[in-house]
């Protein structure tokens, strides 16, 4: 069976994996525009921003309150189930800056940041593929960015496509994996969340490398976050401590 065939209109159900962040937040409603039920996953991986989780958990309670959020098209479709997954065996096994409390810097040798968590993505990506399986679904949706991505490799379309072909073979099921960011730059996805009529939700998003609420306004996320704003022309609603673009 072609992949492509598997027409949406017939598959009124799909996964997406929402970390509580910008680009996720724009997926989840990229996602209910499209699909009548959604199955959210947020990952916990004793993550060094913890409230990252709940403003994940913040962002679905709001979406699924019709007096909470000034979304006119979304009435129908809803989000069925937001589903913490633990994976904190990840913070026993790997040092990263995103887990432990280390520096956030560019290493050399592996031209990375330090805040890269090896196959972070892949593990999502396919224990959401086993759920879908389970669940009869056939769409995961991710917010993995090639164009702005800090050279994560896991972010690139040629890693995504990859391993929704490994997953097709490994259960012998179609599943498709739609990333609506991948060519986007954080402007566009800006300008995208605007056309949805979500820009308001991304007070309630986290960016912030710092785990800081205000968000510092100074780490490498937040500086490009910030310049993602200034370059669509748009007031970010996030609270931060400095708005400086350095
Ligand atoms: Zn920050």
């Amino acid at each position: 069976m072609n992949l492509k065939n598997i027409e949406m209109k017939n598959n009124p159900s799909a996964i997406v994996v929402f970390s509580g962040g910008q680009d996720s937040t724009t997926c989840l409603l990229w996602a209910l525009k499209r699909f009548e039920e959604i199955i959210v996953l947020t990952f916990n991986y004793d993550q060094r921003h913890q409230v990252e989780i709940e403003c994940a958990k913040k962002l679905i309670n709001i979406l699924n309150s019709k007096q909470k959020h000034r979304i006119q098209w979304l009435g129908e479709n809803y989000i069925k189930e937001h589903k913490i997954i633990p994976i904190s065996f990840l913070s026993t096994l790997l040092q990263t800056a995103m887990i432990q409390e280390t520096d956030i810097i560019y290493d050399d040798e592996t031209d990375l940041p330090t805040t890269f968590v090896p196959g972070r993505n892949i593990l999502f990506l396919t224990i959401a593929a086993a759920y879908a399986y389970q669940h009869k679904i056939r769409h995961l949706i991710t917010g993995v960015c090639q164009t702005d991505y800090s050279g994560y490799p896991d972010c690139r379309d040629a890693t995504i496509k990859s391993l929704q072909a490994t997953l097709h073979l490994g259960m012998d099921y179609d599943i498709i994996i739609h990333t609506p960011l991948m060519w986007k730059s954080k402007a566009e996805t800006i300008k995208m969340m605007e056309k949805l009529g979500g820009i308001e939700l991304y007070k309630y998003t986290h960016t912030c490398y710092k785990g800081q609420r205000p968000a510092c306004g100074e780490c490498f996320a937040c500086q490009l976050r910030l310049k993602g704003f200034k370059e669509a022309g748009r007031e970010d609603p996030l609270e931060y401590t400095t708005r400086e673009i350095l």
